[in-house]
């Protein structure tokens, strides 16, 4: 390897295993799945991580870590919304840490966290579960490879499944 073909660079698709370590737990992982593919300098990946990806070779193996702000950002307190038990959506389990996309007046759609169930309220947190954690990344190049200019288009990439 070593090939420039083969190096971490902007526009190339890159397939990365990973493990991500907070507070010594790991709380995501790669392992027992497909690496994750994206393609390098398109924000399609946390910020902090895929600064340091550029110049890796395909096996390289490097620690990464995060600080919050380049992470999942700072937590922002004020980031929280509460909902009336009977506008909450009846599909999604009321249990504290449960994901849920909602909508807003304007139709745009933004993820929360479940904070606290209340007798009448049910309140949401904006944050990301990860806001303020400082981010362990243990990363191994998998694969590195040109994008296509199709998926250089449309911004993704494409594994046969999506278009
Ligand atoms: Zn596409």
């Amino acid at each position: 390897m070593g090939k420039e073909e083969h190096v971490v660079a902007d526009d190339k698709v890159v397939a990365l295993n990973y493990t991500l370590t907070v507070d010594d737990q790991v709380v995501d992982s790669s392992e027992g799945h497909e690496p994750i593919e994206f393609i390098q300098g398109q924000g399609q990946i946390i910020a902090g991580l895929e600064e340091e990806l550029y110049g890796m070779s395909v096996g390289d193996e490097k620690e990464v870590r995060v600080e919050a702000a380049k992470g999942y950002g700072e937590v922002d307190p004020s980031a929280n919304v509460a909902i009336n038990r009977d506008d909450f959506p009846q599909e999604i389990p009321m249990e504290p840490g449960v994901e849920v996309t909602l909508r807003n007046q304007e139709g745009r759609s933004f993820q929360a966290w479940i904070q606290e169930v209340g007798e009448e309220n049910v309140l949401l947190d904006y944050n990301h579960p990860l806001a303020g954690k400082d981010l362990e990344f243990m990363v191994k190049v998998v694969n590195v490879r040109e994008a296509t200019a199709e998926e250089l288009a449309h911004g993704h990439v494409h594994d046969g499944h999506t278009h």
